[in-house]
């Protein structure tokens, strides 16, 4: 048997009374805090929003702005390890509470996944199949981004962007010229538009010594950049669903990666010698974190990936992750949460985040419709 190439970062157990502490107060951090909580975890949650949600069921809080050293560092030595609920926290925030408290996912994860084109660079390391793409740092390049890539493309900036946030359609050199001055000349990447035909994504789990534990795929629709729906089966092939599953394994094993990730992917249709077509995947981006995309695990899987986070990050066998049930989670976006509880049907699970204000295009909670399994794939 050969061991892994890198160390974990690291092997301690935390034990149930250990308290966690969480870099983001959304229904993310929220969920893990339930999680954690049902494991004998106390949680203290970091967030600069006072109205945070996940405030309501941690047993601490800090108010204060990812760039506030003092308070960070209060709060590294106030908890036994610290994980985060989103992407975008600032590396140098991260390498600060690493040098004082346990740190996971590590800091090698969040950089990677936090600047496209440092992730793009990552897969392609790996020979993994992803759109191709040039990096937008002045006019002059932008102009061999196009020549390179051509149009449609899409233009992205490498940081911050998400529900479709950060990023425009490119139809024509004018308007990639337009989009340039629009996005203020911050570091871009141009990417060659896929003509998916689908988008699926695997949600997977690592603990540090390196058991892992994949879910299924899911088949996600977005309505106005946010997922919409994520169904379970997916309805894919078997063995696209099977090279998702080892295209994961394979990216969360080179990152050393402890807790749980997620790999979002496009399914292409490729044409073949003889004019037909076969589908193949390309990567599309991957979330160091807990993802909107694996909330159908709640109710469909023996252990959830709020739960299988908790798990992994404190050193614990993992749990299981096969389905138990056919399942669709649907977002409520905005008021839609409102429409809950008329018409919940016994199959509907609802997860709502508390959050103190709807707005337009804000997640407010979502439901996990499950039905019996149809042994479909
Ligand atoms: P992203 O923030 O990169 O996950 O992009 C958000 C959504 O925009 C994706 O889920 C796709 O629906 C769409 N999208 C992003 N990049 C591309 C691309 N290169 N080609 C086609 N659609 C894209």
């Amino acid at each position: 048997m050969t061991s892994d190439p890198a160390p974990p970062p690291f092997t301690d157990q935390l034990l149930p009374g250990s308290t966690i502490g969480i870099l983001g107060g959304g229904q993310l951090g929220r969920m893990l805090a339930v999680a954690a909580s049902g494991l004998g975890m106390k949680t203290h949650i970091f967030c600069p929003d006072p109205q945070s949600p996940a405030f309501d069921v941690s047993s601490h809080q800090t108010i204060a702005s990812y760039d506030d050293d003092d308070a960070l560092k209060k709060f590294a030595h106030s908890v036994d390890l610290v994980t985060y609920e989103f992407e975008n926290v600032p590396a140098e925030a991260a390498r600060l509470i690493k040098n004082i408290t346990l740190l996971a996912p590590g800091v090698n994860a969040l950089e990677t996944s936090q600047d496209r084109l440092l992730e793009k660079r990552f897969l392609e390391s790996l020979d993994i199949a992803i759109s191709p793409f040039a990096p937008v740092r002045s006019a002059a390049q932008l102009q061999q981004a196009l020549e390179k890539i051509g149009t449609p493309s899409v233009l992205k900036t490498t940081r911050f962007g998400y529900d479709g946030k950060g990023q425009q359609i490119i139809r024509s050199p004018e308007q990639a010229h337009k989009a340039y001055q629009e996005f203020s000349r911050r570091e871009l990447v141009l990417e060659a538009f896929v003509d998916f035909e689908c988008e699926i994504s695997v949600v997977i789990a690592r603990n540090g010594h390196g058991q892992i534990e994949p879910y299924e795929p899911s088949l996600n629709v977005h309505k106005n950049h946010i997922l919409h729906t994520s169904t379970v089966p997916a309805g894919i092939k078997a063995s696209v669903s099977e090279l998702a599953t080892i295209t994961a394994t394979r990216i969360i094993t080179a990152l050393q990666y402890q807790g749980v990730l997620a790999v979002e992917f496009f399914v292409t249709k490729n044409k073949t010698g003889d004019g037909s077509t076969s589908p193949s995947l390309l990567v599309n981006e991957i979330a160091p974190r807990v993802h909107n995309s694996g909330h159908w695990t709640q109710n469909a899987c023996p252990a959830d990936q709020f739960e299988q986070h908790i798990r992994a990050i404190c050193n614990w066998p993992l749990g299981r992750s096969e389905r138990m049930a056919d399942v669709v989670m649907q977002n409520l976006v905005g008021g839609e949460v409102n429409l809950i509880p008329q018409g919940l049907l016994p199959g509907d699970h609802p997860h709502i985040y508390g959050k103190a204000k709807s707005r337009p295009g804000r997640k407010m909670g979502h439901v996990n419709s499950v039905s019996p399994l149809s042994g479909k794939t």
